[in-house]
């Protein structure tokens, strides 16, 4: 709808010109005048009707992903679990752990980067060093020990978020 209104509106300075060269005055102040507002008028609602046809096959192309990133969010709710680690998924920005104790309560501890090839207790297990490789970026509830993989699109390093390095007050660029 809006795109018809724009073309018509759009055609409607430019019969303006037009019967303004018609009429010869296109040489007078006036008309020179009267054609230059109507001018940008016209492109005005041209350009309007070209970005409502373009969001448009936008719109459709963007349809067409949809049924993949439903099946994105469904392995979200259920990554591959390890036989001897709980494993959940990072929501944006989550810092606390949301795992409910046997209260139903949450646990709310704090989550914080694991690096399980390090760690003495999870080499004898290894499951997760099979799972995912050497390092990757694990988090791990202190309190309940429940594994968070990071949230897709959010690569943080940290849990605090991406800091920067600051030596007595001076903030320094990352090297
Ligand atoms: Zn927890």
């Amino acid at each position: 709808m809006m795109l018809v209104l724009s073309v018509v509106l759009g055609i409607v300075p430019l019969l303006g010109v037009a019967w303004i060269v018609l009429h010869g005055s296109i040489g007078t102040v006036d008309g020179l005048f009267m054609s230059l507002i109507l001018l940008p008028l016209s492109g005005i609602l041209f350009l309007n009707a070209y970005l409502d046809l373009r969001g448009r096959s936008k719109a459709k192309t963007a349809v067409g992903p949809l049924p993949s990133a439903a099946i994105a969010t469904q392995g979200m709710q259920t990554p591959t679990q390890l036989p001897h680690h709980k494993v959940k998924i990072k929501k944006a920005g989550q810092r606390a752990c949301n795992e409910k104790n046997e209260k139903g309560k949450f646990c709310g501890g704090h989550l914080k980067r694991w690096f399980y090839s390090v760690d003495l207790i999870e080499q004898d297990c290894g499951d997760a060093e099979k799972a995912w490789g050497l390092d990757a970026e694990v988090y791990r509830c202190e309190h309940c020990k429940t594994l968070y993989l990071p949230h897709p699109g959010e690569s943080v390093v940290n849990v605090a978020g991406q800091g920067q390095i600051s030596v007595f007050g001076l903030t320094l660029p990352p090297k």
